[in-house]
């Protein structure tokens, strides 16, 4: 492989497991982001996010010197073959991708951007953000490149070596297949298309798994009405290979920094384009009903009213395995559980407090004391290995709310507790 000059722009989770893994695999990566504080513990080798392998890959790119970070990206494109932009697109008014930070970024670079060299978005854009980044640059000897990232939270460094797929999309065919050969190494079908098609990979994916999780969501709440179990269900469907295990289980809800902002965006860029993406709505729609049936079982655990009682709740982060909490369900449940005036007393092992509208505590059993009822938010492991009589003892009242279906019911009803999960029939 041939050692190129790359330039990441943004040391988020895809910034930085970009910059990390490529200079990995022996390119030469300048690592770039506004933020001064960051970019100093970054080049100190310190690492804020929880992902596997990823401070190890910073420590050892900085003292082969083959990564560096910067502030400002100005100076550091002057001699790149390749330019990444993995700034955030997050949901903007009315549900559109706010672009602002893709645009602030390309005007910074637009005149430095050496001859020759790709312009490449690896930032979750709508369908037509290539064309608008090649009219803002107004640059015909730098080529405008979509190469969508689909690594997931907490396996970020694990999907980036050994994706299922990489594409790279671009109206220049000669310069997707240049990004394309700086993945050489990674072991990988490569996907080359257009700019537009390549753009829309990435909200086609998201959201056929947004649509996948409501829909088992959905088959859950037809299962408690109608007996059945949906552990059993999914189990059964799971088999068939057009439909696959994966994004079968029932949960508080999809979300995350991706899911939901991505479904936003297709639908109004949908809607722009003039179809109705009435399917896609609807699964959104879902989604917010899902956490409302959340909290209407906790209610139901207590009696009925949420005021006074005392929930633990377990899991804040939107799935686990990560630290983030953007557009988590389960800090959405239990958002709603204090608004409704409960006294939530949370645990998460990968988050410490504070956090408006509960107390953070950093141990399960802590959530646990005093509680009326108990409810599991997010599928942590170490949850299913609780003691549950200890849990018993320490709790007030005996509900266990298992929202990700997590728990051995044998344990928790062993131990003298009530347990319901979802879609699944409750244990005599
Ligand atoms: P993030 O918020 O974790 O990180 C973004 C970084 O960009 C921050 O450090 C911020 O300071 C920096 N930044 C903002 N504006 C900048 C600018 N003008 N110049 C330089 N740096 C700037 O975001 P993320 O989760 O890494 O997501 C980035 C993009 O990748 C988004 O479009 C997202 O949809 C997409 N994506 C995210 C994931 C994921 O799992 N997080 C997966 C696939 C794709």
């Amino acid at each position: 492989m041939i050692a190129a000059r790359i330039v990441v722009v943004g040391t988020g989770y895809v910034g930085l497991t970009t910059g990390a893994c490529l200079a990995g695999l022996g390119h030469q990566v300048t690592c770039v982001d506004v933020d001064e504080a960051k970019v100093a513990r970054l080049a100190a080798g310190r690492v804020d996010i929880l992902e596997p392998d990823l401070a190890g890959l910073v420590t050892r790119g900085l003292s082969t010197r083959r990564l560096r970070f910067v502030v400002g990206a100005g100076e550091a494109v002057r001699d790149a073959d390749a330019v990444f932009l993995c700034v955030p697109t997050p949901m903007g008014s009315g549900g559109a991708a706010d672009l602002r930070a893709v645009e602030a970024a390309t005007a910074e670079i637009r005149e430095v951007l050496p001859p020759g060299s790709a312009l490449v978005t690896k930032s979750t854009v709508p369908v037509g953000t290539s064309a608008r980044i090649a009219r803002a640059l107004c640059r015909p000897d730098v080529a405008v490149v979509s190469n969508p990232e689909f690594l997931r939270e907490g396996t970020a460094v694990a999907d980036f070596l050994g994706p299922e797929r990489i594409v790279v999309g671009s109206d220049d065919e000669a310069a997707a297949r240049r990004v394309a050969a700086l993945y050489e190494d990674v072991p990988a079908p490569v996907v080359v298309m257009d700019a537009a098609s390549a753009e829309l990979v990435k909200y086609a994916a998201n959201c056929f798994l947004a649509v996948k999780l409501s829909y088992v969501n959905s088959i859950a709440e037809l299962c408690e009405r109608v007996g059945a179990d949906v552990f059993k269900v999914t189990e059964g469907m799971g088999y068939d290979r057009r439909i696959g295990g994966a994004y079968l289980t029932p949960g508080p809800g999809w979300g995350g920094s991706c899911l939901p902002k991505d479904t936003g965006a297709m639908l109004r860029f949908a809607e722009s384009a003039g179809f109705d993406f009435g399917l896609l709505a609807a699964a959104a729609e879902e989604n917010l009903r899902q956490r409302d049936r959340i909290v209407a079982k906790v209610a139901g655990a207590v009696g009925g009213t949420l005021a006074g009682s005392r929930i633990g709740v377990l899991g804040l982060a939107f799935k686990a395995g990560t630290n983030d909490l953007r557009d988590s369900p389960a800090l959405g449940v239990a958002s709603v559980l204090g608004a409704h005036g409960a006294e939530v007393t949370a645990y998460d092992p990968a988050i410490g407090g504070p956090l408006p509208g509960m107390s953070v505590v950093d141990d399960a059993y802590r959530a646990a004391k005093g509680a009326d009822a108990i409810v599991v938010l997010t599928e942590w492991a170490e949850f299913r290995r609780l003691d549950w009589p200890f849990v018993a003892e320490l709790m007030a009242g005996e509900s266990v709310v298992d929202a990700r279906n997590l728990l051995d019911p044998a344990a928790v009803l062993d131990a003298g507790l009530c347990w319901q999960g979802l879609g699944r029939p409750r244990p005599r």
